[in-house]
């Protein structure tokens, strides 16, 4: 029997899920695929990785409502193009749908798979589903990508309306590929292991919202919706989340629209990933001391606020964002490490690690990147704490030790590190 199959990738969910509703409007019935790519995995060090365990989770939640639907999902471990050599002889099938994926690494894939499957016929269609606006629907009026946030922001929001958050009722269709019940790989058969942390549950915390220009920047309080896992993996629509929170608190709805302009540089400027932003920038000299680094990444650096955030980090897989910005900017600034060096440690601790906005954020705070703050305004981690853990609550619950001969002396002194990166970021730029 002809089947239509849809992909699975950054969108792990039913309900109003793009290119799944195209396949279901489609005229033959519908199989789902999920691939576990082992060009990712085998990349992956630890093998007790908490992001594997997530989508493990998802994928059979994903297989038991198929179940209910009298199909199911069909998981395959590979290297895509391999995968995909299989499935071709496995089904006869008339058309495959994806969401779109703007990685360089997901693009080259896509590449293939689309050429691959070109070769024999089948049509490989991509949809729009992790962003609202994607690649040039919001540019300058010459053609070109907006690269400062604020004007990208005021374009995004006058092209919002009804048309670009409407719901696909993707869940509503019955057209599935009638199939027995499949069992999915195990975590272990993947080659993983269970970490046991808790994930933050879906739904959209509205009092959180509404509160959120109060709330956001205090790290001892949940004053964010820690949504940010759920939007790296598909797992809530972008739309739906956008269409429910847009007139509640104008604040979130910028931080929504900050994840679409860092998936847009990826796109428009792919060197990002291994690069300066700025080209100007390629000529700072990094100390990349190795033992401060591991010191950094251990959250023994003396600097309470910035060992607070790191501890957060490696028990928990998330790092609150006032924090994440701190310790960013410590990194790059009071000992002068290469942004890529704190990019790539986050990259393989963060539960919602994004490779466009963890490059942006990182950029932003080295300063080398689109509209990043300039390089002479330097974060005082002091002054900082002051401001947003006054009474050092976030603090201590992370440090308990603080006020004992076990906390170490700060590593480096504020106002010598801070004169060091101003020369060093001088010379370099001359
Ligand atoms: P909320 O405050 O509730 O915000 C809602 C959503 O908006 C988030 O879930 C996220 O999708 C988006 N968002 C919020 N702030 C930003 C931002 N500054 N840039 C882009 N999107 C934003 N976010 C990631 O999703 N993955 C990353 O790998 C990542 N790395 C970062 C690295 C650094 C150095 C910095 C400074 C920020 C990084 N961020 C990253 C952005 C931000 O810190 C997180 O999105 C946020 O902390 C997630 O928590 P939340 O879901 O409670 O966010």
């Amino acid at each position: 029997m002809k089947v239509s199959i849809h992909w699975f990738r950054r969108d792990l969910r039913i309900e109003d899920n793009a290119a799944l509703y195209h396949a279901l409007k489609g005229p033959d019935p519908v199989q789902c695929v999920f691939i576990f790519d082992t060009e990712i995995l085998t990349k992956l060090q630890e093998k007790k990785d908490a992001r594997v365990e997530f989508i493990h989770q998802e994928i059979s939640r994903l297989n038991s409502e198929l179940k209910q639907r009298g199909s199911s999902l069909d998981v395959r471990i590979g290297k895509p193009l391999d995968v995909w050599k299989q499935l071709t002889k496995d089904y006869d099938a008339s058309h495959v749908y994806a969401n779109r994926d703007y990685e360089p690494y997901a693009r080259e894939r896509d590449k293939a798979i689309s050429q691959f499957l070109e070769s024999k016929g089948i049509p490989f269609t991509t949809k729009k589903d992790q962003v609202i606006f994607e690649k040039d629907e919001v540019l300058k009026k010459d053609g070109t990508p907006y690269t400062v946030y604020t004007p990208y922001s005021r374009i995004w929001k006058e092209k919002l309306n009804d048309f670009y958050l409407k719901a696909y009722p993707s869940g509503k269709i019955n057209n599935w590929n009638p199939t027995e019940p499949k069992a999915i790989p195990s975590l272990k058969e993947i080659g993983f292991h269970p970490v046991g942390i808790e994930f933050p549950d879906r739904n959209i915390p509205e009092p959180i919202v509404k509160d959120y220009h109060h709330s956001r920047d205090i790290p001892a309080q949940r004053g964010t919706t820690r949504l940010s896992l759920h939007l790296r993996f598909g797992t809530i629509s972008i739309r739906h989340l956008t269409r429910s929170t847009k007139d509640l608190n104008a604040k979130y709805l910028n931080e929504l629209i900050w994840r679409d302009f860092y998936q847009a540089i990826l796109w428009h400027f792919p060197h990002v990933m291994d690069n300066n932003f700025s080209r100007k920038y390629d000529r700072i000299e990094w100390r990349n001391n190795e033992e401060e680094f591991n010191r950094w990444c251990m959250g023994m650096t003396g600097y309470p606020i910035v060992d607070a955030g790191m501890r957060e980090l490696n028990s928990t897989g998330f790092m609150h964002n006032r924090v994440r910005m701190i310790v960013a900017s410590f990194l790059t600034k009071h000992l002068l490490i290469d942004w890529r060096w704190g990019e790539a440690y986050f990259a393989e601790k963060l539960l919602d690690f994004d490779l466009a906005s963890n490059n942006g954020g990182w950029q932003w705070a080295a300063g080398t990147g689109v509209d990043a703050a300039p390089y002479f305004r330097i974060f005082n981690p002091y002054s900082q704490t002051n401001r947003f853990d006054p009474k050092l609550e976030y603090i201590k619950k992370w440090i308990p030790e603080l006020n004992s001969h076990d906390y170490p002396d700060p590593i480096v002194d504020h106002k010598l590190a801070r004169q060091r990166a101003l020369d060093t970021y001088k010379v370099g730029l001359q």
